[in-house]
């Protein structure tokens, strides 16, 4: 097969990515900012497995990745066992502590349960090399960014989905059987 009818057949990470321009957007928790109850009602709103973690709303710049469950976890200990957490407390993924006013709740310090280096391509990654890169790291999600900012995320099941796809429009696709 000539390189260039390979090419043709591969949709980029852009294509299989979520959120889809009609979908809510990506959900993601700020590096400091966000209060416990915020977390919370994040998390229970949604089905989501995970979470990025970015510098800020506005920036969307990638810090880390959290899983639901550590999250929900880490939290419910911290609420029952940690002295002064409460729904107002600050959850804090920064290193180091932000000022905060000296009669505010003690923070929830979460740095621990976020894996400080997720797997990203960018929104042009071919899928081919995408899958490979998904069945060689044995991945469960990664994160697309562009120019360095957050814009979605694929998961197993999202390629899983794509390659069926793309099974029943093209049966002798070779890229993904
Ligand atoms: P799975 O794909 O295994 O069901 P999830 O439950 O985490 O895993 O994701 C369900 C769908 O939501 C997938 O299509 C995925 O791309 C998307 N998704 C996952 N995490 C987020 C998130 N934080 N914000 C928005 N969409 C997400």
């Amino acid at each position: 097969l000539e390189p260039k009818e390979e090419f043709e057949h591969s949709s980029l990470a852009v294509d299989v990515m979520r959120p889809r321009r009609s979908d809510p957007s990506l959900a993601v928790l700020t590096q400091e900012g966000m209060s416990v109850g915020e977390v919370e009602a994040l998390v229970e709103s949604t089905h989501y497995s995970g979470f990025p973690v970015v510098v800020s709303e506005e920036s969307q710049r990638l810090v880390g990745f959290v899983l639901r469950r550590d999250l929900l976890i880490s939290i419910d200990n911290a609420r029952k066992r940690q002295e002064g957490i409460v729904s107002a407390s600050i959850v804090v993924f920064t290193e180091h502590m932000p000022a905060q006013a000296a009669d505010a709740p003690p923070a929830l310090r979460l740095r621990g349960i976020m894996d400080l280096s997720p797997f990203t391509v960018t929104d042009h990654t071919p899928m081919d090399i995408t899958v490979d890169i998904f069945r060689k790291l044995g991945l469960r999600q990664c994160l697309v960014t562009h120019n360095g900012r957050l814009l979605g995320i694929i998961t197993k099941k999202d390629i899983l989905k794509h390659m069926a796809q793309i099974a029943n429009r093209d049966p002798d696709s070779i890229l993904f059987n």
